[in-house]
């Protein structure tokens, strides 16, 4: 009997105690930015585009509202995806990991200090936050060309204005309490998502449907039912023009009779797990 109680009485502690409390918090600003808050308060942004991204809410339109960010993650060189990059890196000081060609490339041009940047490729796992925070580089299938309009740079007369921005990638990233989020970066549906499964199970999946650069509903519905196969997802990279107008209710309706639950979240919304 005794031995019951001192049991109730441990879970009831344990279940009070601030490691039981403690979520990861999800921000959604828009296409594919997403800001990342871990347990222990480290700040996570992925894909800086909030100052010309349509989606973006006014008030992320100023790269100060973002409070302090400890990282910045790349999923590639495409504008949408980094346009405010160099300019939120040197506003917060934070470290950035990208595709190993794309960092070269930007560190040579003089727009990320070598030593913020911290350049790996598809397989890798860093932790640059401390080993708390995991984050894993795997596969995307897409392009990944640089626009050298973007602010901070000047083009010389006749230069190539684009350039090739490393391999595109998406992340997985483990906080401190195990959570894990797979951000698709673009990329269309292919088979070695199972691979991603395989390896790091994510709990909680943020993917493109948005189409004609990615997959759409329908090609993210696979990717989720046949091969990632999350307990949840949140969709993103659709909406933003009038090229990528897919929906939420179309992927719902995609993923039919399927456990998987849709977290439709609107730009500017928190979450958390
Ligand atoms: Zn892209």
């Amino acid at each position: 009997m005794l031995s019951r109680i001192l049991i109730v009485a441990t879970a009831i502690v344990l279940w009070a105690s601030p490691i039981w409390a403690a979520e990861v918090e999800v921000l959604w600003l828009g296409h594919a930015t997403v800001r990342f808050t871990s347990v222990e308060g480290k700040v996570i942004v992925v894909d800086p585009f909030l100052k010309k991204n349509p989606k973006t809410p006014a008030e992320y339109k100023d790269l100060k509202a973002l409070g302090k960010v400890d990282l910045i993650l790349v999923t590639h060189g495409h504008s949408d995806h980094t346009r405010d990059l160099v300019e939120l890196a040197s506003l917060t000081g934070a470290k950035i990991v990208g595709p190993y060609g794309y960092a070269l490339n930007m560190i040579s041009l003089g727009l990320i200090p070598g030593e913020k940047f911290v350049g790996m490729n598809k397989g890798g796992t860093v932790s640059p936050l401390g080993q708390g925070i995991k984050v894993h580089m795997v596969p995307a299938e897409h392009g990944s060309a640089v626009d050298y309009t973007m602010p901070g740079f000047t083009l010389e007369p006749n230069s190539l204005r684009l350039r090739e921005g490393g391999v595109p990638v998406g992340y997985v990233v483990e906080f401190e309490n195990g959570f894990k989020i797979y951000h698709s970066g673009d990329t269309a549906v292919f088979g070695d998502m199972a691979l991603i499964r395989e390896f790091y199970n994510p709990d909680l999946a943020m993917v493109c449907i948005g189409g004609h650069f990615t997959m759409d509903p329908v090609g993210a519905a696979y990717a989720l039912k046949k091969l990632l196969k999350p307990k949840q997802v949140i969709p993103i990279h659709y909406g933003t023009y009038p090229v990528i107008n897919r929906t939420p209710a179309e992927l719902i309706e995609a993923l039919g009779d399927s456990s998987i639950e849709v977290l439709e979240m609107k730009p500017g919304q928190t979450l958390a797990f």
